[in-house]
């Protein structure tokens, strides 16, 4: 097989050997019971960096935002939402099947939400409009081509919103801390409720982290149950998902450094798209191209692997798998590349 660099995502890590030697030596019991010691060592893990009192595992990041969506609004609420958000855009419509709710979206082509756009919307409330139950803000921001939150408007809007919950799609929040040099738990401590993945740039094969006040904690294990995301001896993943958080968070500063490259090398080959590698902050190099798709499909014939997340935007994302010498070998393939038109 000819040579192929993998950057449809950082959801294509393997799990680390000493991750898959935890697995084996995992002690384990019926988590449906609370019986799974090392579960909930990760939960507790897991509450104490992003310093919210309770943690739950599940299966997916999707579930951990579909979860706080269900335990922070009833039928019929709104949601403020940026327009391109994972929850909004890249969970089939889960949030108005799982939970009756709808969307107010705003902008948020930079990652982040504006104030005053989410206050407008918070606002009418008081002019007979539907009641807004919560707010939602992705960090890194995953479309917008992996883009932190700054954190003082981060503080800004959680102050702004006062006692209405805000939910953080965390995905890849240990990406902000590296990029931001903030620890995650300052970045969480404007979430009501914070999710994050074990399974993307920190490598575990599976997981993701739901956090936030116990109380709310409770109600979210029950909607896990009702979604079917309890598990059993499930401590062979947590084990995984422990070896991550202890050493797979500073490492996701090289990702950053090889996506930076990444992004100058794209910025080059396709000066068109307009590209600004200074964008690239953390681990994604998201390009807008008016031939993105048939680019992505030319690259991976030549064993350069994207994939494209919008008509026109193609995304190549780095991770612990990719080396500078893969891209070195993207730099030979883009050197050559016009695609066919
Ligand atoms: C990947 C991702 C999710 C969902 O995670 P899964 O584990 O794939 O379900 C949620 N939000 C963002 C921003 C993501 O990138």
């Amino acid at each position: 097989m000819t040579r192929h660099v993998d950057l449809r995502s950082d959801t294509v890590t393997q799990p680390t050997p000493e991750m898959r030697e935890a697995m084996a030596r995992a002690v384990v019991g019926d988590d449906g019971f609370g019986d799974d010691p090392t579960v909930r060592a990760l939960e507790e893990r897991f509450a104490e960096v992003v310093g919210k009192e309770s943690a739950l595992f599940v299966p997916s990041g999707v579930m951990g935002n579909q979860i706080a969506v269900r335990i922070l609004t009833r039928p019929g609420d709104v949601i403020v939402a940026g327009k391109s958000q994972h929850v909004v855009s890249f969970e089939m419509g889960a949030s108005a099947r799982n939970a009756s709710v709808q969307f107010a979206l705003v902008e948020d082509s930079s990652g982040e939400l504006g104030v005053d756009d989410v206050m407008e919307v918070v606002e009418s409330e008081k002019d007979h409009q539907v009641a807004v139950a919560m707010v939602t803000v992705e960090n890194t921001h995953m479309s917008a081509g992996g883009a932190p939150w700054d954190i003082e408007h981060l503080r800004t809007l959680a102050r702004a919103l006062g006692e209405k919950p805000l939910h953080m799609d965390g995905a890849r929040l240990f990406n902000a801390a590296v990029a931001t040099g903030e620890s995650p738990r300052d970045i969480a401590a404007s979430a009501t409720t914070v999710m994050a993945c074990l399974s993307k740039g920190l490598c575990a094969p599976v997981g993701s982290l739901l956090a936030g006040p116990t109380e709310l904690m409770r109600a979210a294990r029950v909607e896990r149950k009702r979604l079917g995301g309890a598990m059993r001896q499930v401590g062979v993943l947590a084990a995984a998902g422990l070896v991550a958080l202890d050493t797979m968070v500073e490492r996701l500063a090289e990702d950053h450094a090889r996506a930076r490259r990444l992004g100058e090398l794209f910025a080059s080959a396709f000066p068109e798209s307009g590209y600004d590698p200074a964008t690239c902050r953390t681990n994604i190099v998201a390009v807008n191209h008016p031939q993105a798709r048939q680019i992505v499909h030319e690259l991976g014939q030549r064993g350069v692997w994207g994939d494209t997340i919008a008509p026109r935007r193609m995304r190549f994302v780095t991770h612990a798998d990719v080396s500078d010498d893969d891209i070195d070998f993207v730099a030979e393939v883009l050197t050559h590349f016009t695609p066919a038109s």
